[in-house]
């Protein structure tokens, strides 16, 4: 019998998640999930969504969050668009944006979810090992993809960088702000001036909804229009739209659990550097850790320990490990192993 999936698709390897461990018995710091819960206003919004009009599908382009998003960030409703994820925006992006064979660029190292979306795609896939953006302008592809924060090496690329990127290709530029609220580097500013920029935003992260799984994405009017042809019909739920409302709706929260994830981030960078480890500055939830070839080995002595680090077998990224900022409780229990490990 004939291979039942296509040749592209038998090809592919598939991305790999970061793992979920069951039973909570890991201290989980690997996945970039907020430490903190989130809002309680959610869950009431939530409860209250689930208890009526559950048998009527949602609103098609999520207008009350939508609405509530365009408010909130400063930009029109119709220059908004929700998914469920940022993972599945960035995939209608592709869906919508690129044909078999086109080319799709990024620097490296990155978000490996990228080639796998690409390769899905069928898109021609260029890496640019480098930390600057404007090292895309001449790869003549139809969609740059700029993680900014960048993960995993936490630096951010500043608003300028990418609206030169933007002014320099002809193609659709992707700045995936998953972890933005944790460091201040937004391109949603040029939102609505640069017909050819799209931002993604997560609720995953700083809001603490990564089970919710809800994303937004802004641009040029005409832009979200085209995204959202090629969506599902129905792509975001009743449940997740009451959620996205009231996390937005209760900001406060948010900022607090962002600004004690900082706090407990810095002061984590400086005990590792003086333990010796190379730790550059992150405006992410998470940092890079840097430790020449014993990586696999403090992440093998941290998972003995009970903690659950990541540890990416891939090139470019073998010097280190990406440690997710967790409670105080947490980091202390990582930096003990860690320290004791140096
Ligand atoms: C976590 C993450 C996402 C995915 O977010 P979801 O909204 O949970 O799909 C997208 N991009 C980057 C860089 C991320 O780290």
């Amino acid at each position: 019998m004939k291979p039942l999936v296509t040749d592209r698709v038998g090809a592919l390897a598939g991305y790999t998640p970061g793992e979920q461990p069951r039973g909570g018995r890991l201290i989980k710091l690997n996945t970039n999930e907020n430490p903190y819960p989130p809002s309680g206003r959610i869950a009431e919004a939530v409860a209250r969504a689930a208890g009526e009009g559950l048998e009527l599908y949602p609103s098609a382009m999520a207008d009350e969050l939508r609405e509530r998003a365009a408010s909130h960030y400063g930009v029109r409703a119709e220059q908004v668009l929700a998914g469920n994820g940022s993972d599945e925006i960035l995939s209608i992006c592709l869906r919508a944006c690129v044909d078999v064979g086109d080319r799709v660029a990024y620097t490296t190292p990155t978000y490996s979810l990228y080639r796998t979306l690409c390769e899905i795609a069928g898109a021609e896939v260029v890496e640019v090992p480098s930390r600057f953006c404007a090292d895309l302008a001449d790869t003549g592809a139809r969609v740059c993809f700029v993680c900014n924060p960048n993960s995993p090496l936490g630096y951010g690329v500043p608003a300028a960088e990418i609206e030169a990127l933007a002014g320099s290709v002809d193609g659709l530029v992707v700045s995936d702000e998953a972890y933005v609220d944790f460091g201040d580097t937004s391109a949603i500013g040029l939102v609505g001036k640069v017909p050819n920029l799209l931002v993604v935003r997560t609720f995953s992260k700083s809001f603490s909804l990564a089970g919710a799984r809800l994303g937004l994405a802004f641009a040029d009017a005409g832009l979200i229009a085209e995204l959202a042809k090629v969506k599902d019909s129905y792509n975001v739920s009743r449940l997740a739209i009451a959620a996205g409302v009231a996390a937005l709706d209760d900001h406060e929260t948010m900022v607090s659990s962002v600004a004690r994830v900082r706090a407990t981030r810095e002061r984590v960078a400086g005990r590792l550097r003086e333990g010796g480890y190379d730790v550059p500055d992150s405006s992410a939830n998470f940092l890079w850790v840097g430790c020449g070839d014993g990586a696999r080995d403090l992440y093998q002595s941290l998972r003995q320990g009970g903690v659950l680090v990541r540890y990416f077998d891939a090139e470019g990224l073998r010097g280190g490990v990406r440690v997710t900022i967790g409670t105080d409780e947490h980091m202390d229990r990582f930096l003990e192993l860690a320290l004791a490990a140096r």
